[in-house]
């Protein structure tokens, strides 16, 4: 009934006449192929027709991660929104708070997602389908067959990718040589990496699926971290002994345990070796939080919190003093430097807005004022090299910093000025000296740079030199003076103290 008043209001989408069934924890970029197959869809071109025609580049982006509102495929599927974000990442990222902004889900899952399919021939085999499990790069292999995943196809061993976008061909087929992947012979897992594997399948398996919980706290990040801090604690280690076994450095661990929410300081995969070092499950994880919540122990914290304003008062503070200092206006230097990063503060998602929008509305500011500030000093170095050449003197980087002081005292702390300055100084020089090609422009940056370097007493390398021009040594290769200037500047210097 609902699907044909749908229908009725938007008659260009289309219910496709056979509707597959998800299969348990299948893969979205799976279930689509098999949806196309199962109605005679041979192109992406018709795929597109029949179940994106409201967003007509998704085939490209059918990499399992959370659809926004996949309405058409909804009806052409004969499905809920539920069903087909349950074949996503999504729960997992409702899970740690990570499906607020569009993006955060992507970036918080990127470093433990295998960009390529991976699959188990035998599945592929028996039931015709891709698991989601199988995107995940720890999980080694297949517990129902305890034999290892295989990343590449196992007739012509390419890389297959995880949706055929160019053309479409069916979930057990390669798309190069369009052999079947489910004659692949795989090795057996040896016995303690098959009980790795069962383990960490069933904890994905529950990440992976929906809890009525996870929505119910506005901000899980907080009591799962308090979790990870007191199964830390009862083993006895200390946070620079668990960031040692990890090899990450401390500051990981702290942020898995306490992060102010929202600056999303933290990969899946840092939680995941936290875990695993720890050898908890993160089911466990989750019921302890749960747990916790119920109890009210987070609630005790809460009274102990700042106030709405006192958080709103420091975010402020911080962002004027990081504007007059002229520091990049980050969400994590802000809330840094309003000691929150740490803190026992849990906003609510109104809050979060609103300190979204203060951040917004001071880097609008700072771009202004530096702009400005940048026109200043422009015009103020035009003064010294006219004054320069009624003197008859050369205009370099240093007697124009003997006329003016530049009032800088470390790389560290005036990085933004250096580099805009090397840059201002950069260009009038050139344009002084009729120069306009880029590579005489970068080999008169690369010199002030020394200067500047020698000013505030740092060691001159390369890669601070570079970091003042804001230039990558792999984009320079090809201007050949640059090139051979940059090798005489030593890549590191030996400190004897
Ligand atoms: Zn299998
Ligand atoms: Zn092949």
């Amino acid at each position: 009934m609902k699907v044909k008043q749908v229908e009725s209001e938007k008659f260009y989408f289309d219910v496709l006449p056979i509707h597959p069934r998800p299969e348990k924890l299948e893969a979205l970029s799976s279930y689509v192929v098999r949806l196309a197959e199962a109605n005679g869809i041979s192109s992406i071109s018709g795929l597109t027709q029949t179940c994106f025609s409201d967003y007509l580049r998704a085939t490209h982006h059918l990499y399992d991660f959370p659809l926004h509102s996949p309405e058409c495929l909804q009806i052409a599927a004969n499905c809920t929104e539920a069903d087909i974000q349950a074949m996503t990442f999504h729960h997992l990222g409702e899970k740690f708070g990570r499906t607020y902004y569009p993006n955060t889900c992507y970036t918080f899952l990127e470093k433990s997602i295998a960009h390529e399919a991976r699959y188990c021939p035998y599945c592929l085999k028996y039931y015709g389908y891709r698991s989601l499990l199988w995107r995940f790069q720890s999980l080694k292999g297949c517990s129902e067959h305890s034999c290892y995943l295989l990343d590449t196809c196992c007739h012509c061993n390419k890389t297959i990718p995880v949706f055929p976008f160019q053309s479409l061909v069916r979930v057990t087929t390669c798309n190069y040589c369009l052999k079947d992947l489910g004659e692949g012979q795989s090795q057996p897992l040896p016995p303690k990496e098959q009980e790795e594997t069962l383990s960490f399948s069933q904890d994905l398996a529950f990440l992976l699926s929906p809890q009525s919980q996870e929505t119910m706290i506005t901000s899980p990040e907080y009591p799962i971290g308090k979790q990870f801090s007191y199964v830390r604690q009862t083993n006895g280690l200390s946070l620079q002994e668990m960031a040692k076994r990890i090899m990450l450095p401390t500051q990981n661990v702290v942020n898995v345990e306490f992060a102010f929410p929202g600056t999303y300081t933290t990969s899946f995969e840092c939680y995941f070796q936290c875990a695993k070092t720890l050898g908890i499950s993160f089911r466990s994880i989750f019921e302890g939080a749960f747990a916790q919540w119920r109890n009210k122990e987070v609630a005790n914290d809460y009274e102990r919190q700042f106030s709405e304003d006192e958080v709103i008062n420091r975010v402020q503070k911080s962002i004027d003093m990081l504007i007059n200092y002229r520091k990049p206006l980050t969400k994590y230097n802000t809330f840094k430097s309003a000691n929150l990063l740490n803190a026992p503060v849990v906003p609510s998602p109104t809050l979060l807005k609103q300190l979204e929008n203060m951040i917004h509305n001071g880097r609008v500011e700072q771009r202004q004022k530096t702009s400005l500030k940048n026109q200043i000093i422009e015009q103020e170095i035009l003064e010294v090299m006219k004054k320069l050449q009624e003197a008859g003197k050369l205009a370099t980087y240093s007697s124009i910093s003997e006329a003016i002081k530049f009032p800088y005292t470390s790389l560290k702390d005036d990085l933004w000025d250096i580099r805009a300055l090397n840059y201002i100084i950069g260009y009038l020089l050139c344009r002084q000296r009729c120069l306009d090609k880029e590579e005489d422009m970068l080999v008169i940056r690369i010199e002030i740079a020394r200067e500047q370097l020698e000013e505030v007493g740092e060691p001159i390398v390369r890669s601070t030199v570079l970091q003042i021009i804001e230039r990558y040594e792999v984009g320079l290769s090809h201007y050949s003076h640059v090139k051979a200037l940059l090798e005489n500047i030593p890549t590191y210097i030996l400190r004897l103290d």
